[in-house]
């Protein structure tokens, strides 16, 4: 299948000169969306996966079906001030200014084999965060998962030394 097909290119957003792709024709379809989650779950059942985290808020989109597939747990991401309980968190920059991400403290368990899922990296900036916010906890990260990926931004620097799959490139 050719996931591309459901992918909505628009120009000029979320600023005039970057097209953003848009993935939510992909999980409009059922059909596509089963396929492109059951790519991740392959690749995830490979790797020994335990455990599935992904930043708010398309990363739930694509993690939560692969850790329900699987029967394993998913812990979110998620920008400072939303998890009630005790976190962790992690600042990063991104273009303009800086963002923080939080995970609960009690989420994943030293040792465990985790992998994360998002729709897109792009500069690599979130999918660091949360690496940085699983290793704290003394997870261990076997894969990251992504729906596209922006090769341009060169995110990949950025984990180098991660295992990527990427189901489509631009
Ligand atoms: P990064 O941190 O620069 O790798 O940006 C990746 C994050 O920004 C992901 O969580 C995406 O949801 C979001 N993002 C950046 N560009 C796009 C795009 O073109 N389409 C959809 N999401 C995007």
């Amino acid at each position: 299948m050719d996931l591309k097909n459901y992918i909505a290119d628009v120009p000029d957003f979320p600023e005039k000169g970057i097209v953003f792709r848009d993935i939510s024709p992909l999980m409009a379809d059922g059909e596509a969306y089963r396929f492109a989650t059951s790519e991740i779950v392959k690749y995830a059942q490979d790797k020994g996966v335990e455990m599935i985290v992904g930043p708010e808020a398309r990363g739930f989109i694509v993690g939560c079906p692969v850790a329900y597939e699987m029967g394993i747990g998913f812990a979110p991401a998620r920008k400072k001030g939303k998890l009630p309980r005790e976190t962790i968190e992690v600042t990063y920059g991104l273009e303009y200014g800086k963002d923080t991400l939080q995970i609960h403290q009690d989420s994943i368990k030293p040792g465990q084999k985790v992998l994360v899922c998002d729709d897109l990296l792009a500069t690599g900036g979130t999918i660091a965060a949360t690496i940085e916010l699983i290793e704290k906890l003394g997870g261990i990260v076997v894969g990251t998962a992504f729906l596209v990926e922006l090769k341009d931004l060169n995110g990949r620097e950025k984990i180098k030394g991660y295992d990527i799959l990427a189901l489509m490139e631009y």
